[in-house]
């Protein structure tokens, strides 16, 4: 199996490269990853400027943009061709849970995959006291050589989080709610200029069972599928007399010239 590894903490990072060496034991493995840390870069694509590809060494290759931009290089250049099987980004230093998933460059390089119709795997790693890149990584592989023995349907899209102690076991679970207590950080620079960090405390809902974030602290691993038809397929019923009003608005067939 062909194989494509990307992340978003960039292609010289300790998790990337412990994940390509779990991968390399399973099939062919490519990377194509970012040049630079690109966290929280969530799903964008670089159209404003090019980009440029450095081959690092044999099947590994930098791209200065974003993990969305990497899948796009491999998938239409490096290989071109000879698409992926699978695509795994990863192992990003530190967890893509609940709402956070949609921030996620690691997650988003998934997202692009899925979009390539190519199934899609993100792992990240939980960053506290204990956390290993090397058992991560271990089950991983066992994670991929699970998928790999049945028949991968092309929009499987999974996103794993490992706690940061033993992993006890693993879950299938849906994403958990999250609650920032987000604020804007003001500082002032030398030359008396204002400028602001945006920072926040993250804050979980507790009552929901079945979550990513409730595995996690049972030291579970999760397993979170996901889909990018982002519908509100509940939404379309519930919201019915909003549906209604809106429906029936009385819509301008043409800008008329108000006679001002
Ligand atoms: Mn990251």
């Amino acid at each position: 199996v062909r194989i494509l590894i990307t992340n978003d903490d960039g292609i010289f990072s300790e998790g990337l490269k412990t994940l390509a060496e779990a991968m390399a034991e399973i099939g062919d493995v490519f990377v194509v990853a970012p040049d630079r840390e690109q966290s929280a870069s969530g799903h964008s694509l670089t159209l404003n400027r090019p980009l440029r590809l450095q081959k690092v060494r044999e099947q590994w290759y930098a791209v200065d943009g974003t993990p969305t931009d990497c899948v796009n290089m491999a998938v239409h250049g490096v290989l071109k061709g000879a698409r992926p099987d699978l695509v795994v980004s990863g192992i990003n230093f530190g967890v893509n849970m609940g709402d956070d998933v949609t921030y996620s460059g690691t997650v988003s390089a998934a997202f692009e995959a899925s979009l390539h119709n190519i199934p899609a795997v993100a792992f990240s790693q939980e960053i506290e006291e204990g956390f290993s890149f090397e058992r991560a990584a271990a089950n991983a592989k066992l994670v991929i050589e699970a998928l790999l023995s049945t028949d991968l349907p092309r929009d499987l899209l999974l996103n794993v989080n490992f706690p940061a102690c033993e992993h006890l076991g693993l879950r299938w679970t849906k994403l958990g709610k999250r609650y920032y207590e987000q604020s804007i950080i003001e500082k002032t620079d030398p030359k008396g200029r204002k400028y602001y960090w945006i920072s926040g405390i993250p804050r979980w809902d507790q009552s929901v069972e079945g979550t990513d974030h409730m595995a996690l602290t049972q030291g579970l691993i999760s397993v979170t599928p996901l889909h990018l038809d982002l519908t509100d397929y509940r939404g379309l019923d519930e919201q019915a007399p909003l549906r209604y009003r809106l429906e029936h608005l009385e819509l301008r067939e043409r800008l008329e010239k108000t006679g001002v």
